[in-house]
């Protein structure tokens, strides 16, 4: 079964044909550091994982790089407010972001976290390859790319050149075209600079200054991957102008077209149904997320969205995806719970068919351009048969239930869930005798008396109770 996937750059669903043989390079755009990460970069962080996750269960060799930008305007301009140095700043906050990827899970599978002021001699080599064939030209101390020169500078984006000028464009006197962007911008006063040399019309001339943004990307990509790679992800706000640049310089410089094969673009995150905005209050960050809720909630909640799709974050639906994730501890406790048999009955054969059928299902739904939510569908609704089979049977022979436990744990893992072992901690009699009386209570809509259950549940056993639509479920999450 081929691997489809969905190219910004050709519009279509294409299947997946590495550069070479089995090996993918993978390069998604990465986190500036001036702030807290938020919800939005935990959508595209967690669902490029699980792309690179699936593609690594696939049996792809991949190759997975995630840049961070180390130096840029809102970090420059945030250190000022705060009266320190830019680099103090941005090393604080990657940090934290750091430490939110690995909460999130999401750091694990990334090979390599470059900087962007670690490649400056591979920028300054690129902007001359742009100034000898003539795509690039010098403005004072800046250098400009000249996109007139670029004919194909619209393939990515689909616009059409005149409602560029509509987009956020960097002002500046003597530009040959609106629409021109930076290579290189000239030190202002205070700000960090590097000197480059970079040979104009036979000339050695010195710059002092520091990178344009998207100039960046493609030296990096250069040095790590070569002239053409795999996949380039990014969130879709990204497409124009920044992905649209990158293709104009490393199109330009290298001449390898397409230099990126497959683009893949992750969808916006909107809070409560509106735009995220730091001034409307609703901003959330990673780390209040995953502390109120914990990291496998997000990972739910994002892949019950396709990663092309915007999603929306609203606590009642965090709240639910919590609630799913414990349901299926829950049930994955029952059914690990229950006794071994070494015989091979009828009902077992059948049980390890129907697990055979739902790892075929689960992966035609990923090799479809990654279609997590039916992926997870499918994940439930294979949990919920395991769990049906254990209140309906007395034993399962030891070779099924570790067949059935060990494919739906593989499977679960590549969306970034069950990956705790806590479907292994069985509950302790007097507790498990404790919620058997507050359902009771509950039936008898004592709703009270049941809640005193279940707080007492949480302080003596550190053991959490959720009320699903498949009944209650608990998972241990701490006094
Ligand atoms: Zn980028």
């Amino acid at each position: 079964m081929p691997i489809m996937l969905y190219n910004t750059l050709t519009r279509s669903k294409e299947e997946l044909k590495p550069v070479n043989d089995n090996a993918l390079n993978i390069f998604v755009c990465g986190l500036t550091p001036y702030d807290d990460a938020h919800m939005g970069h935990a959508k595209t962080f967690v669902d490029f994982d699980v792309i690179v996750r699936w593609l690594r269960h696939r049996g792809y060799k991949v190759r997975y790089v995630q840049n961070i930008t180390d130096i840029e305007d809102k970090i420059i301009n945030r250190a000022r407010e705060r009266g320190i140095e830019p680099v103090e700043l941005e090393r604080h906050y990657e940090k934290r972001f750091m430490d939110d990827m690995e909460a999130l899970w999401a750091r694990q599978a990334v090979d390599l976290f470059p900087r962007s002021t670690d490649y400056i001699e591979a920028m300054r080599s690129q902007i001359q390859l742009l100034l000898d064939k003539g795509y690039a030209y010098q403005l004072e101390q800046d250098v400009y790319y000249d996109v007139s020169k670029f004919k194909d500078y619209t393939k990515l984006s689909g616009m059409r050149i005149e409602e560029l000028e509509k987009h956020r464009i960097e002002l500046r006197q003597g530009k040959r075209n609106p629409y021109d962007f930076a290579l290189w911008k000239g030190a202002k006063e205070g700000e960090p600079s590097w000197k480059i040399t970079l040979r104009i019309d036979g000339r050695d001339t010195e710059f002092v200054g520091r990178p344009g943004w998207h100039i960046e990307d493609t030296a990096m990509t250069h040095e790590i991957f070569g002239p053409q790679y795999d996949i380039h992800g990014g969130a879709s706000e990204l497409i124009f102008p920044h992905h649209s640049n990158e293709i104009a310089q490393a199109e330009a410089a290298f001449g390898v077209k397409p230099f990126v094969r497959y683009w893949l673009h992750t969808g916006i995150v909107n809070i409560n149904n509106a735009k995220m905005s730091k001034s409307l209050g609703n901003f959330v960050t990673i780390r209040e997320v995953v502390a109120r809720y914990g990291a496998e909630a997000v990972r739910m909640l994002c892949a019950t969205t396709h990663y092309s799709k915007e999603m929306n974050y609203t606590d009642a639906l965090i709240l639910d995806a919590r609630k799913r994730n414990a349901y299926m501890y829950s049930a994955l406790s029952i059914f690990y719970g229950m006794r071994e048999a070494e015989a091979e009955g009828a009902d077992d054969a059948a049980l390890r068919t129907r697990v055979a059928l739902f790892v075929v299902q689960f992966g035609e739904a990923m090799d479809d351009n990654f279609n997590t939510p039916l992926a997870l569908s499918r994940l439930m609704a294979m949990i919920g048969e395991l769990r049906v089979f254990a209140g309906t049977h007395s034993q399962v022979s030891a070779s099924v239930k570790a067949y059935a436990l060990s494919s739906v744990l593989e499977l679960a893992q590549t969306l970034g869930i069950l990956t705790s072992d806590a479907y292994k901690h069985t509950m302790p009699a007097e507790a498990g005798e404790l919620v058997r009386r507050r359902e009771a209570l509950r039936k008898d809509g004592r709703f009270n008396e049941a809640d005193a259950l279940r707080s007492e549940l949480r302080k003596r056993f550190g053991i959490a109770l959720e009320d699903t639509e498949y009944g209650s479920a608990w998972y241990f999450a701490g006094a």
